[in-house]
């Protein structure tokens, strides 16, 4: 750990801007100050030896909430965001969940009173404190949302559908896509959006991941003894937090053998946001994946903070063009533009495409005449339960 010195009157932090570390005082004194809407500053509190300050940014890496400066020299200890997030990964998933919304609430008071600087402090003190019962009740209904989402684990709620991936030369099914559904005792359907960023949060999705690639793989062999295909393959999501977890490509290529499944026929859907947490476990764990004989897609490809020099960096066999460009392709050159510059360093990087949510028979020909050779979308199908895959699969 290391110690920082600051003499009397030194900003140790500003107000507004990124904060990546947390001090505990170990001598001195500070002073926290705010900023109002006016653009006057108030002092807040004053922090002496044994407190702890900054700690917001490094839990969520918002901009720093105030300004904080000695008031005598002050020996402070560093705690860094890293350092903090690894202790929290660690931590049961409900405390990070509760920490990250009790912070989210605190930092909306504070902005709160900030531009209600100049209204009477009762009717601040009301505001804020119908604004905490409202984040109140959002940490209590994903709270709730979590625990109901453990039942559903172990009660059968979740199901999975499968979207194809058509061959546009010759219009033939070549593998499927697994997308997670949550059929919720009173919300009914339940639309992976809605609860897959909160289980992500939760450390839940790992539970989550095993329990589709299972499920998956088995779907997968009945799919290919009803086509007499063994070349079909099976494409399945994965969350960053999947990577965390220590033999994880162990796990599923026993679970693939288990299954009858080979994992050529695994493909690995990730984000780019994945590729950039730049930890050398990622492209380690990607690297084993190839190894092994499974394939690694991006996902939602161009929507990120797209990096080329990953491309290359990192063991990566398809793109999958978000559909976003796919229905803007038509009316947008600038879409048009971008989807043609995938292509091309697709073509450069020896890399496969594939269009995603393609919905109509002119983005087809337009992705014919790009030299698109595979497409996913409503156009070709929505996602089907297994016996309408196997129907489909059959012609
Ligand atoms: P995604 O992986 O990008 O999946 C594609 C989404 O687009 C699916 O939504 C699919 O139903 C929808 N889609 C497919 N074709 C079309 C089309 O032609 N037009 C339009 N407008 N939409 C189309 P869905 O099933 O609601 O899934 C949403 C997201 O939830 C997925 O996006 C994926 O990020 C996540 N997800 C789903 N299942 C899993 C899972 O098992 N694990 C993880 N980690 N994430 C999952
Ligand atoms: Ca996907
Ligand atoms: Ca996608
Ligand atoms: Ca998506």
């Amino acid at each position: 750990q290391v110690e920082k010195n600051f003499r009397a009157g030194e900003i140790i932090m500003r107000q507004g801007e990124p904060g990546e570390i947390a001090y505990f005082i170990q001598q001195g004194q500070v002073q926290v100050l705010v900023r109002l809407a006016d653009g006057s500053e108030v002092e807040v509190a004053r922090r002496s030896a044994g407190s702890l300050i900054g700690e917001m940014a490094i839990v969520d890496g918002g901009p720093r909430s105030a300004s904080i400066i000695a008031l005598q020299d002050c020996c402070l200890l560093e705690i860094s965001r890293s350092e903090f997030s690894k202790a929290l990964t660690h931590a049961n998933p409900i405390v990070g969940l509760v920490t990250r919304l009790i912070l989210m609430r605190y930092r909306n008071i504070l902005q709160r009173s900030a531009s209600l600087g100049e209204l009477d402090p009762a009717s601040v003190a009301l505001e804020r404190e119908e604004h905490a019962h409202a984040e109140q009740s959002k940490v209590l209904d994903a709270v709730r949302l979590s625990n109901e989402f453990r039942v559903a684990l172990a009660d059968s709620q979740l199901f999975l559908e499968y979207q194809p991936f058509v061959e546009l030369s010759s219009g033939t099914v070549i593998g499927f896509e697994a997308l997670l559904r949550w059929n919720h005792p009173v919300h009914g359907r339940m639309p992976p959006d809605q609860f897959i960023p909160l289980i992500e949060e939760t450390g839940q999705i790992i539970a989550a991941t095993r329990w589709v690639f299972r499920e998956a793989c088995g779907a997968l062999l009945r799919m290919q003894q009803a086509a007499g295909n063994n070349d079909l393959f099976m494409s399945i999501n994965f969350s960053a937090q999947d990577f965390d977890e220590p033999e994880f490509v162990t796990s599923l290529c026993n679970v693939a053998e288990q299954e009858g499944i080979e994992p050529r026929n695994i493909h690995l859907e990730i984000t780019e946001r994945l590729l950039l947490r730049q930890a050398s476990h990622v492209s380690e764990t990607l690297k084993l994946c190839r190894d092994k004989g499974m394939e690694v897609s991006i996902d939602d490809f161009g929507t990120g903070y797209s990096s080329l020099s990953y491309l290359h960096r990192y063991p990566i066999s398809t793109l999958k063009i978000d559909k976003s460009f796919i229905s803007n392709m038509s009316s947008d050159d600038g879409a048009l533009g971008l989807v043609r510059s995938i292509m091309s360093i697709s073509d450069n990087l020896g890399l496969s495409i594939i269009a995603e949510g393609v919905e109509n028979d002119q983005q087809v020909s337009m992705l014919r005449s790009l030299r698109c050779h595979v497409a996913q979308g409503f156009y070709f199908s929505r996602p089907l339960a297994e016996s309408d895959a196997i129907s489909l699969l059959n012609g």
